[in-house]
């Protein structure tokens, strides 16, 4: 069982798949969604040479009435089996355009990434919908960056592609998140019309110990580099990792060391107090 960080059981996978308990959550989740308590939290991203801010990940929270703020952990994999991933990147997106374009009114170029999950990839319709949404709220498309996952592709590699294809047609950026820990992943630098490498956190975590993991981190950088990609690290939780970063010429750095996922009306704060300096300050 899993559990939340109020330390309730919240989903059980199959064991409870169709007791009560599972069922309640579903249609729990069902209303949260339509009385607008999912969230974003949006965690900072640095350029590693400069310290400066480049942009912001949107992630997903449920400010659930009783239970607390809950975590992705918690409710997308229900969301994935009950169809309701489709009505949960609608609202995502929604929240992440709106909260761009009002920064970018505000004198703010921040673009704002959302992560897409296997089923977005398969809905034929999904590109359509974003060009509305960024014509909607006035944003520029270069200011939306699309996460998807090497696992998301696999699914349905024909299909998937022609979704990335058309997303990435519109003048959105298309990042690799979590890259590494998939398959084929030498293929889909090939084949996807990508500008943004996410490293796995679990490459990051392990780079100053591990010689492997530094070869292979290395290397991606390099070969990032020499496909035109930006390379985001993830998971940065300490300033020696930083440094070798910095060394190794990585681009992008995300992590605790820099900030956790913030509610967006601190986000301000949080720029004018760390976002602009140069060099990293660890405790943030
Ligand atoms: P992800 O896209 O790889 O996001 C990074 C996760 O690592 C986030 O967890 C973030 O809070 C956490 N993290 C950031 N820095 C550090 C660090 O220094 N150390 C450690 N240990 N963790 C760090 P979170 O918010 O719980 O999200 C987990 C996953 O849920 C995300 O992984 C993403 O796959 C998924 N997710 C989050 N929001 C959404 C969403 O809106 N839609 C979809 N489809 N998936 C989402
Ligand atoms: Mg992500
Ligand atoms: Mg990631
Ligand atoms: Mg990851």
């Amino acid at each position: 069982a899993k559990r939340s960080g109020t330390g309730v059981v919240l989903y059980d996978g199959d064991r409870h798949a169709h007791g009560s308990g599972h069922l309640a959550l579903v249609e729990e989740l069902r209303a949260g969604l339509a009385g607008g308590e999912l969230v974003l939290h949006h965690q900072p991203q640095l350029d590693v040479a400069t310290g400066r801010i480049t942009g912001v990940e949107a992630l997903v929270r449920w400010a659930h009435p009783t239970r607390g703020l809950l975590l992705p952990a918690d409710f997308l994999p229900l969301a994935e089996v009950h169809g309701l991933m489709g009505t949960l990147t609608e609202t995502v997106l929604e929240q992440a355009v709106s909260q761009a374009a009002s920064w970018h009114r505000e004198g703010r170029r921040l673009p704002v990434s959302v992560n897409l999950s296997a089923s977005n990839l398969l809905d034929a319709g999904l590109p359509a919908r974003v060009s509305e949404l960024l014509a909607t709220h006035a944003l520029s498309p270069d200011l939306l960056v699309l996460e998807v996952t090497e696992s998301v592709l696999l699914t349905d590699p024909d299909r998937s592609l022609a979704v990335v294809g058309a997303l990435a047609d519109l003048g959105v950026t298309v990042s690799i998140d979590d890259f590494g820990t998939g398959y084929s992943s030498l293929a889909y630098l090939r084949d996807l019309p990508v500008a943004e490498l996410k490293l796995d956190r679990s490459f990051t975590v392990d780079l100053l110990t591990d010689q492997r993991t530094a070869a292979i981190v290395a290397s991606t950088i390099a070969l990032a580099h020499r496909l035109g990609l930006r390379v985001v690290a993830e998971g940065v939780e300490d300033q020696a990792t930083l440094s070798r970063l910095q060394a190794l010429d990585c681009d992008v750095s995300q992590g605790y060391l820099h900030s956790r996922p913030l509610p967006a009306d601190e986000l301000p704060r949080w720029v004018a107090a760390h976002g602009r300096s140069p060099g990293v300050r660890s405790g943030a």
